[in-house]
C-alpha cells in the first residue's frame, strides 16, 4: 500500500490510476477509497494531496456504470465524496487538465484546490439529462456564488480555472509546475495551521433575494426549455442549499439524481454521447491508411452551400478558394461571407482584426484550373443535375493536383457515377454538408465503390477539423438522411390526403420535439426541392408512389417562404407561418380528385407513422450495408434533422417501442391508405422474431 503513494516531507501524493481520463469506474473508486484512507491514518503525514497524475485530473464517473450493479459497489460515489470530508488531514486536490462531474464533486468535498490555470471545472451532468448526485448541487455554491453556481449547474458548461479561482471554487492557481505548486501550497497550509475546511460546514453564498434568483431561474427555463426536468430539479436543489442543512440537502439532491437518471430521456441522451464517438469508428481500414493534412481546399459553386462550406473551412483556418461559373454569382456569394463576419464582429464573437485575418483565408475566382491547382481537397457544391457535376469531374480529372481529393456535396445524386467520369476514381468521395452548412453539425460521409481508406480517413480527420459530427454513409438514393426522409414526407402527404390540416401535422411533429414540422420545413428550405426529386422519382423509382398534392401546391406557384407562399402564407420579409386559405383549397380539390375517404387522425398516429416510416427504413439502409450501425444513424437525425436528442434518433424509439410492437403497427398500417407503401423491413421482421433490438 505504501508503494501506491509517495509521502514527501509530510504531504503524501495519491495519484489517480485510470487512464486516459480518471474516471471514477468502481475500482478506481475502491483504490483512491484505500488510498486516502491509508495515507490519513499515518503519523508522517500532515497533508494529503490527491492528482491525475500525468492524466487529467478526472473526468467523472464512469457513465456506462449507471444503472448497473457497478454503480453500487463499495465505496458508492457518495460513500467516496463524503467520506473525503472526514477525513482528518488536510486533504488538497491538484487539478490538471480537468476535473469534470464527480470528479469536480470529489474536489470539492476535499478541503482545499490547486488547479493549474489553463484547468477546466465543470458540472456537464445536465447535458445527460440529469443533476450532479454526489454532492455537488449543495457544495458548489458553498464555495462560489450562488448567482455563478446555478447557471454554471444548469448550462454545464465548464469554467476556466482563473474565473474558478476569482469566484473562490479553487484556492490557488499554478502557474508552472502543478505539483510542485501543490506541495508548496500544501507547506504552507501546515506552517499557518489551517483548519481543515470542510464544505459541508460553510453556507451557501448568496448575494441576491434567493427567491428572487430562483423565481428568475425557473421563469428562464420555462421560457427556454419548458419542463425540463433536470434543469427545474438543479434549481430546486440550489434553493435546498440555502433552506436545509447539509446532509438533508444532499439527500434532497440524491432523490432526485435517481429519479432523473431513471427517466427515459436521460438513458436517450447518454446514448447519444456514446452514439456520436462510435460513429467516428470505420470498420474495417487498412490499418496502412493514414490521414493526408488538408492545408488548401477549393470549393466550387458560390450559391447557399458553398457559401457556408468556404466558411466552414475559413472558421478552421484552412484557406479556401470559392469558385463560380458567373460573377454575379461570386460577387453575391463573397458578399454574403463577409456578412457573417461583420454580424459575428456586430454580436462580439469576433474581433475586427480577427474578422480581416479569416477574410483573407477565402479567395474568390471565376477560373477553375486556377482554383484547383495547388488544393489537397476540392468540394463541388454546383446545382443538382449529374451531367453538370460529371462535366466538373472530368475537368478536375484534367486540372486537379495528383492525389487531391475530390469530393461532392450532392444531396441525392449516384456519385459512383459521378467518380467513374474520371481516372482517379479512389480519390472520389462525397462530403454530404447540411445547410446552413457553418451552422448544422452533421456530415455525411459518402464512401464511393472505389474510394481509397486513405482518403476515407483523411475526411475523417478534415471533419473533426471542421466541427463537424462526421457520419459514413455507403451511396444510395438520398444516402442515410434523405433517403429516410423521402419515407417520413411520404407520409405526411398521405395524411393530408386523409384530412389532416398542415397545421396540425406540424404540431404534432412539433410536440414530439421535431425542431420543425415536416411541411414548415419544406416551406423554408423550398418546396421546388422536394418537387424536382419525386418528378426524378416518378420516373426512376415509379414503385415509390407520392400524393401529388405537393406538386399541385409548387405548380401554383408556392414554393415556400422564398415566394411568400408555401404550405403556409408569409408576410414580405417575415418568416412567422401563417394559415392561408387558399391551401385548404387545393387540399380539398386534391382530395376530391382523388377520392380519398376523410377522418380524424389522431395526433398520436401522425407521430406514429412518421416515425416509423423512418425506423423501417433505417432498418433497410442497415440491412443493405449503407449505414455501419443503427446508432449512426439515430447520430444523422439528432445532428441533421433536428430529431429531438431526448428521444435518441429514430432507431432508438423503436427499439424503446420494442421491435415487435413496431413489426405490429406497420402491419396495421399496411391494411390502411396507400397500405402498399409500408413494406416491413426483412432486418425488422427477423429482430422482432428474435425479440432483439437494432444495434
Ligand atoms: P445554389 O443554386 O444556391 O448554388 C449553386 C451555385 O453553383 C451557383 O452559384 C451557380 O452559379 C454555381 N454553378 C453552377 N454551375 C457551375 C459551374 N459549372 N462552375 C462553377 N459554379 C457553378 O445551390 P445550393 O443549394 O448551394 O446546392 C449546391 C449543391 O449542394 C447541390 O448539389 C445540392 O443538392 C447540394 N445540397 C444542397 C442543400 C441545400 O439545402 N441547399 C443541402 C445539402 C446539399
Amino acid at each position: 500500500m505504501e508503494s501506491a503513494y509517495v509521502v514527501d516531507d509530510g504531504v503524501a501524493v495519491v495519484s489517480f490510476d485510470n487512464p486516459p481520463v480518471n474516471s471514477l469506474s468502481a475500482p478506481q473508486r475502491q483504490k483512491l477509497h484505500e488510498l486516502i484512507l491509508h495515507a490519513a491514518a499515518r503519523d508522517d503525514v500532515q497533508a494529503i494531496i490527491v492528482t491525475g497524475g500525468s492524466q487529467p485530473f478526472c473526468g467523472g464517473a464512469e457513465i456506462r456504470e449507471f444503472n448497473t450493479l457497478a454503480q453500487n459497489a463499495s465505496p458508492t460515489m457518495p460513500e467516496l465524496i463524503e467520506g473525503c470530508d472526514e477525513v482528518n488531514k488536510l486533504l488538497i486536490a491538484a487539478i490538471g487538465g480537468f476535473a469534470f462531474g464527480a470528479g469536480l464533486e470529489l474536489a470539492m468535498a476535499m478541503h482545499y484546490r490547486v488547479a493549474a490555470a489553463n484547468a477546466q471545472l465543470g458540472l456537464p451532468e445536465v447535458k445527460f439529462g440529469f443533476l450532479p448526485g454526489a454532492g455537488g448541487t449543495q457544495r458548489l455554491p458553498r464555495l462560489m456564488p450562488m448567482e455563478n453556481a446555478a447557471p454554471m449547474m444548469l448550462s454545464g458548461a465548464p469554467l476556466g480555472a482563473t474565473d474558478a479561482f476569482d469566484h473562490g471554487l479553487v484556492d490557488e492557481l499554478s502557474h508552472t509546475n502543478l505539483l510542485d505548486d501543490a506541495l508548496a501550497y500544501a507547506r504552507k497550509l501546515i506552517t499557518a495551521k489551517a483548519p481543515l475546511r470542510r464544505t459541508s460546514t460553510l453556507a451557501a453564498r448568496m448575494a441576491s433575494a434567493p427567491t428572487d434568483l430562483f423565481a428568475m431561474l425557473r421563469a428562464d427555463i420555462n421560457k427556454h426549455t419548458p419542463g425540463h426536468k433536470g434543469k427545474l430539479y438543479i434549481v430546486d436543489c440550489c434553493e435546498a442549499a440555502t433552506t436545509l442543512p447539509f446532509e438533508a440537502g444532499r439527500e434532497f439532491e440524491r432523490a432526485r439524481f435517481l429519479e432523473l437518471l431513471a427517466t427515459p430521456e436521460s438513458k436517450a441522451l447518454r446514448y447519444n454521447f456514446f452514439a456520436e464517438r462510435q460513429a467516428t469508428k470505420i470498420a474495417g481500414l487498412s490499418p496502412d491508411a493514414s490521414p493526408r493534412e488538408i492545408r488548401k481546399a477549393a470549393v466550387i459553386g458560390a450559391g447557399t452551400m458553398g457559401v457556408g462550406i468556404a466558411i466552414c473551412f475559413a472558421n478552421a483556418g484552412i484557406p479556401v478558394v470559392l469558385v463560380d461559373a458567373k460573377n454575379e454569382g461570386l460577387e453575391r456569394g463573397i458578399a454574403t461571407i463577409r456578412e457573417f463576419y461583420d454580424a459575428q464582429v456586430g454580436k462580439g464573437r469576433l474581433t475586427p482584426d480577427a474578422r480581416t485575418r479569416v477574410l483573407q483565408l477565402v479567395s474568390p475566382t471565376l477560373d477553375l484550373a486556377a482554383a484547383v491547382s495547388r488544393v489537397d481537397l476540392v468540394v463541388e457544391a454546383v446545382f443538382e443535375r449529374l451531367d453538370l457535376k460529371q462535366q466538373i469531374f472530368r475537368d478536375l480529372d484534367r486540372i486537379a493536383p495528383e492525389g487531391a481529393i475530390l469530393a461532392t456535396n450532392t444531396s441525392m445524386l449516384d456519385i459512383d457515377r459521378i467518380a467513374a467520369v474520371t481516372q482517379r476514381e479512389s480519390t472520389v468521395i462525397g462530403m454530404h454538408f447540411f445547410s446552413p452548412a457553418h451552422v448544422m453539425r452533421l456530415l455525411e460521409v459518402v464512401r464511393c465503390a472505389k474510394t481509397s481508406d486513405e482518403v476515407l480517413v483523411s475526411v475523417m480527420q478534415l471533419a473533426r477539423k471542421l466541427k463537424k459530427t462526421a457520419v459514413l454513409s455507403r451511396v444510395c438514393d438520398g444516402f442515410i438522411g434523405n433517403r429516410m426522409l423521402q419515407r417520413y414526407l411520404q407520409q405526411a402527404l398521405f395524411l393530408l390526403d386523409e384530412g389532416c390540416s398542415v397545421e396540425q401535422i406540424d404540431a404534432a411533429m412539433e410536440k414530439f420535439g421535431m425542431a420543425m414540422g415536416p411541411l414548415a420545413v419544406g416551406d423554408l428550405s423550398g418546396l421546388d426541392v422536394g418537387w424536382s426529386i419525386r418528378k426524378r422519382r416518378y420516373v426512376e423509382r415509379p414503385e415509390m408512389v407520392y400524393s401529388r398534392v405537393a406538386d399541385r401546391l409548387c405548380e401554383a406557384g408556392r414554393l415556400g417562404q422564398k415566394t411568400g407562399k408555401g404550405w403556409y402564407r408569409y408576410e414580405p420579409g417575415g418568416r412567422e407561418r401563417l394559415p392561408d386559405p387558399e391551401v385548404d383549397q387545393i387540399l380539398r380539390a386534391y382530395r376530391e380528385a382523388v377520392g380519398v375517404a376523410q377522418r380524424t387522425v389522431a395526433d398520436e398516429e401522425i407521430v406514429d407513422r412518421l416515425m416509423l416510416a423512418l425506423a423501417n427504413e433505417g432498418a433497410q439502409i442497415l440491412d443493405e450495408g449503407i449505414a455501419q450501425r443503427a446508432s449512426d444513424i439515430d447520430v444523422v437525425y439528432t445532428t441533421g434533422y433536428g430529431f429531438p436528442i431526448t428521444k435518441g434518433g429514430p432507431m432508438h424509439y423503436a427499439n424503446t417501442l420494442g421491435l415487435g410492437e413496431v413489426l405490429a403497427r406497420v402491419r396495421k398500417y399496411q391494411q390502411g391508405y396507400q397500405g402498399a407503401q409500408w413494406q416491413p423491413s426483412p432486418l425488422l421482421v427477423k429482430l422482432a422474431g428474435q425479440g432483439t433490438s437494432f444495434e
